[in-house]
C-alpha cells in the first residue's frame, strides 16, 4: 500500500452522527485535539428526519437537521477540528493507524473512533423516494408519533418490523403489513404478537407496487405476487424496515464484526478487537438506534480513547 501520510493526530474520529460529535465535545474538553471526519452525510441520518420528539432537553421538540448543527457548534465551540471529508480507506495493520481521506491523503491516528452509522435499506421505487420525510419513513420510534389516530403502512418481516408494527399498532388506528413472502423472519413469539394484535392487517406474498400522493402519502398499492391482484388502501404514514446496512465496509479487513458487518466491540465499553481503535454508534448497535444511546455510546468511546492515550502517554 502507497501511503502519503500528510499529517499526524492523536484522535481520529470518523463519522459525524450523535455518537461522533458526542465523542468529539468529550475527546475535545479533555485536550485530546480531535479531528473528526463528517463523511458524506454530515449530521448522519438524522438530517433526513424531520421533528425530533424523544431527545431529553428540547422539551418542544427539535428539528433532526437542526439538532445536528448544534452538535457540530458545541464540538466546534469545545476546540474539535471538524472537517468534510470521507475516510475512503484504512491501514489498521500497524500503529500509529493510518486512514485514507477522500481517495487522496492519508492521516495518522494514535487512536480511532469508528462512528460511521448505519443506513436504512429502501425499497428503491420512485414515489419512496419522492415522499420520503412526508409520510415515508424508516424508523417508526422516530416517526410514528406524527400518525396517531390514523392508518398506516410498514413493509417487512423481521424483527425490526414486528417490533415497528406492534409500536405503531399503539398509536395508530390500524397498521397494514406489507410481507413479502408467505412467512416471516422475525422471532416466533414477535410473529405471534403481530398476528395475535387485532388492528394489524397482514398483507402474505405482498409487494409495495407504489405509495400514493402528490405532496404527501394518502395510500398504498399492494400486488399480490401470487395473483397479480392489487389493493389500494387509504393511509397516512408509510414505514420501512427491511434492514439497515451498517457502514462498516472499509474496516472489514481488521476489526471483527459480527456476519452482517455489524462491529463487535468489548461489552459495556467501545474497545473493538484492536487497541486503540473503538466504535460508537449503529455500526456497532443493531438493537437501539436511537440517537440518545448513539451519543452515550460516543461519550463511552471518549472516555476509552482518553484512558488508552494517557496511558500510553500520548496526552
Ligand atoms: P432482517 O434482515 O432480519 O429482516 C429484514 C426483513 O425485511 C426480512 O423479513 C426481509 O424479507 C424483508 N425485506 C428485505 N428486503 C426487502 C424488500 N426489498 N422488500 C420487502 N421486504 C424486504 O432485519 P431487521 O432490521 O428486522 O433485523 C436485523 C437484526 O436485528 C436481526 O438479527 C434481528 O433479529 C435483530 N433485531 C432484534 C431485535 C430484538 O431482539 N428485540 C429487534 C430488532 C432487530 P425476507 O424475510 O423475505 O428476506
Amino acid at each position: 500500500m502507497s501511503e502519503k501520510v500528510t499529517e499526524k493526530v492523536h484522535l481520529l474520529i470518523i463519522g459525524s452522527g450523535p455518537a461522533g460529535y458526542t465523542a468529539a465535545i468529550y475527546a475535545a474538553r479533555a485536550n485530546m485535539k480531535p479531528v473528526l471526519y463528517q463523511g458524506i452525510q454530515p449530521g448522519g441520518q438524522l438530517t433526513i428526519t424531520t421533528e425530533v420528539e424523544n431527545y431529553p432537553g428540547y422539551p418542544d421538540g427539535i428539528q433532526g437537521p437542526e439538532m445536528m448543527v448544534n452538535f457540530e457548534k458545541q464540538a466546534v465551540r469545545m476546540g474539535a477540528d471538524i472537517r468534510y471529508g470521507m475516510a475512503s480507506k484504512v491501514d489498521f495493520s500497524t500503529q500509529p493507524y493510518k486512514v485514507e481521506i477522500d481517495e487522496e491523503n492519508w492521516i495518522e491516528a494514535d487512536a480511532v473512533i469508528i462512528s460511521t452509522g448505519a443506513s436504512a435499506k429502501w425499497l428503491g421505487i420512485e414515489s419512496e423516494q419522492r415522499l420520503n420525510g412526508f409520510g415515508v419513513s424508516a424508523c417508526a420510534v422516530c416517526d410514528g408519533f406524527f400518525f396517531r389516530g390514523k392508518e398506516v403502512a410498514i413493509v417487512g418481516a423481521g424483527d425490526t418490523a414486528a417490533e415497528e408494527a406492534l409500536y405503531l399498532s399503539k398509536l395508530c388506528t390500524h397498521v397494514h403489513m406489507i410481507i413479502r413472502r408467505d412467512s416471516m423472519r422475525a422471532s416466533r413469539v414477535m410473529q405471534d404478537r403481530v398476528i395475535n394484535t387485532p388492528n394489524i392487517t397482514i398483507y402474505w406474498n405482498s409487494e409495495t407496487e407504489e405509495i400514493l400522493g402528490e405532496h404527501k402519502v394518502e395510500g398504498v398499492r399492494i400486488k399480490n405476487v401470487t395473483d397479480n391482484s392489487t389493493k389500494e388502501v387509504a393511509i397516512g404514514g408509510f414505514f420501512v424496515a427491511i434492514g439497515h446496512k451498517p457502514n462498516s465496509d472499509i474496516f472489514k479487513d481488521y476489526i471483527n464484526m459480527d456476519d452482517t458487518g455489524y462491529i463487535n466491540t468489548i461489552p459495556g465499553t467501545s474497545k473493538t478487537n484492536l487497541e486503540g481503535v473503538f466504535a460508537a454508534g449503529d455500526e456497532q448497535d443493531k438493537n437501539y438506534r436511537q440517537a440518545v444511546t448513539a451519543a452515550g455510546s460516543g461519550c463511552m468511546a471518549a472516555l476509552d480513547a482518553e484512558r488508552y492515550l494517557s496511558a500510553k502517554g500520548v496526552i
